[in-house]
């Protein structure tokens, strides 16, 4: 609260007004595309008479600039708080914008700038996000699956070897760290969020589903180019970053209302885990409703696939236009599993896709439209193992989002590349690529794991298998595997092994409530040493960083990326290369 009151004092004495002001969505400095559509809210910290508002935009009354008046809200949540909420008003004239709020006592302002673009340059878009994906990933990734000798690589990555390249910096509206919900919901609208929100601004009411809305790249695409949508990941469909390109909530464990708001958007290409909230109880699924979103999506003329097989199968028949493919009841496995240990849940979903098979089924579908597509890939699983420290699999699967790449590289160059490719994280996780772990137990027996880890020279280069055609080496448990710590940590057992059966479960529920400890599982692997956490005893796993992230591009638009950009100009540089607002 100290914090906060430190904060608001500030803001004060910067703005010279009294008292605690208005707030105002969107906020200050919001960089708003002409055209797109919003919500504009502004919150009282009591309640005021709606005869003593004035509102202007630019100096004008407001319900002439947004076309029409506001609903005042006396008592917002039924409490003494007034607010007025104006939904899906647009601003179509380029440039800035102020817009002054007084209640007879309090002023308050926020000021905007609205864009316009150029000309469309690109006919699709496709944004390839590698969730959590750190430069300790990208630098593993390349030694397994191109080798290295005497410290040079035998080969690039399709996604470091672009001619466009930027340093992203990922802050949100409420903190320095991001999560996936906010951080991709910067580059599906363009605005900063809130943790855990998509599509708006998160807001002081108790509904996470009213919060001021801001548009969508998917929205914008297909309302004003008539273009096909596509969303493809191996997490659950509903998971933040999938469910960003399209949903509007303030709290993303919302799956239920996501998946209605998939179907409400009805993006052509839909394809990941989570068809446990596509389906009702009756049907195995675990919608807290009767209805059955399967069958839903079938009706409105979608081909479903549950396998990799009848994925392969309906995106080869010519008249596919849209198709849903939900291959688990929660997230796909990694490479890793899938390809190489067999753990996680592939006995259970033994048929599920690669990424590189998603993307391809999702480019035959989706380029039959006529109208260019835009599609989001994640590789989301490499965020989800670097929480539970299973660096093994993190690098895996940046190796499959490196094929994804190449393939979409591949069938774009075929095309006379009309299409911007761009490639980057969501943020980053707090990895870091130290040195080897040196496991030769014939030669030293009795030296401990710990002290195997070879750092400067005595790193020198991991022996893994050569990789094969995907750039997989067959094994990870060689005697000179690559050490990536995490900076961030739980209570857990530090193995230096990677989990050959099913991947790592750090800590388990601790004593008190709400608090974790560390998993006895792994006490009596040989050499495990128990590693004080640095972290509040209330996380489980490892956390999100603050760092920038890296961002590659090519293709129509993407030499816009360059030097250090906000994550909010990610959009940007899609909307542009659409030509989203061209000559408003
Ligand atoms: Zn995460």
């Amino acid at each position: 609260m100290v914090k906060r009151f430190a904060v608001t004092s500030l803001v004060v004495l910067l703005s010279g007004s009294s008292l605690s002001a208005q707030t105002i969505y969107p906020i200050d400095r919001a960089e708003i595309l002409a055209g797109a559509q919003f919500d504009f809210k502004v919150e009282f910290p009591d309640r005021v008479d709606p005869a003593k508002l004035k509102v202007t935009v630019n100096g004008a009354d407001y319900a002439a600039a947004f076309g029409r008046a506001a609903t005042f809200i006396d008592r917002e949540d039924g409490k003494d708080q007034s607010a007025l909420v104006l939904r899906d008003v647009a601003l179509a004239k380029p440039g800035s914008v102020a817009v002054e709020v007084s209640d007879g006592t309090r002023n308050g302002s926020v000021a905007w700038t609205v864009y316009e673009t150029g000309p469309r340059k690109a006919r699709n878009v496709i944004l390839f996000i590698g969730d959590g994906m750190s430069p300790a990933h990208r630098v593993a990734a390349r030694i397994l699956s191109k080798g290295i000798s005497e410290g040079k690589s035998l080969g690039k990555l399709a996604i470091d070897d672009m001619p466009h390249m930027a340093l992203v910096a990922t802050a949100g509206s409420d903190s320095i760290i991001t999560d996936s919900a906010n951080s991709a919901s910067a580059y599906a609208t363009g605005h900063k969020s809130a943790v855990n929100a998509m599509g708006v601004y998160a807001d002081r009411t108790a509904s996470p589903l009213d919060d001021p809305k801001v548009e969508t790249i998917t929205s914008l695409a297909k309302r004003r180019h008539g273009m096909a949508i596509g969303i493809v990941t191996n997490t659950e469909i509903e998971d933040a970053t999938p469910a960003a390109m399209v949903a509007h909530t303030r709290r993303r464990a919302a799956y239920d209302e996501i998946v209605e708001q998939f179907f409400a958007a009805k993006p052509d290409v839909l394809m990941g885990g989570g068809s446990a909230n596509f389906l009702p109880s009756a049907a195995a699924g675990k919608r807290r409703d009767d209805v059955d979103y399967v069958a839903k999506f079938r009706d409105a003329g979608y081909q479903v696939a549950k396998t990799a097989g009848e994925l392969n199968a309906v995106a080869a028949k010519s008249d596919t236009r849209q198709l849903l493919g939900l291959f688990a009841a929660g997230n796909l496995d990694g490479a890793l599993d899938r390809k190489f240990l067999k753990g996680g849940g592939v006995k259970k979903f033994p048929e599920q896709p690669d990424l590189t098979e998603q993307v391809q089924a999702a480019l035959n579908v989706l380029s039959r439209n006529e109208a260019g597509f835009f599609m989001m890939v994640e590789s989301g699983m490499i965020d989800k193992y670097a929480h539970l420290l299973d660096m093994e699999r993190a690098v895996y699967d940046t190796i499959m989002l490196d094929n994804a790449v190449r393939l979409t590289r591949d069938w774009a160059r075929a095309r006379g590349d009309d299409t911007l490719i761009l490639v980057l994280a969501d943020h980053n996780h707090p990895n870091s690529l130290v040195g080897t772990v040196n496991d030769d137990m014939s030669t030293t027996p009795n030296v401990a794991l710990r002290e195997r880890v070879g750092v400067y020279e005595k790193a020198g280069f991991p022996n893994y298998p050569a990789p094969d055609a995907e750039g997989y080496p067959s094994r990870v448990d060689v005697s000179r595997r690559l050490a990536i710590f995490s900076a961030s940590l739980p209570d857990h057992y530090e193995t230096f092994r990677p989990k050959l059966d099913n991947p790592n479960e750090p800590t388990v529920k601790g004593e008190e409530a709400g608090t974790f400890k560390a998993n006895d599982k792994y006490k009596d692997v040989p050499g495990a040493v128990l590693r004080p956490g640095n972290l509040p005893a209330m996380m489980g796993a490892s956390v999100h960083s603050g760092e920038d992230v890296i961002l590659t591009a090519m293709g129509p638009g993407s030499e816009r990326v360059h030097g250090s950009m906000d994550n909010t100009e990610v959009f940007r540089v899609i909307a542009d290369a659409l030509g989203l607002a061209a000559g408003q």
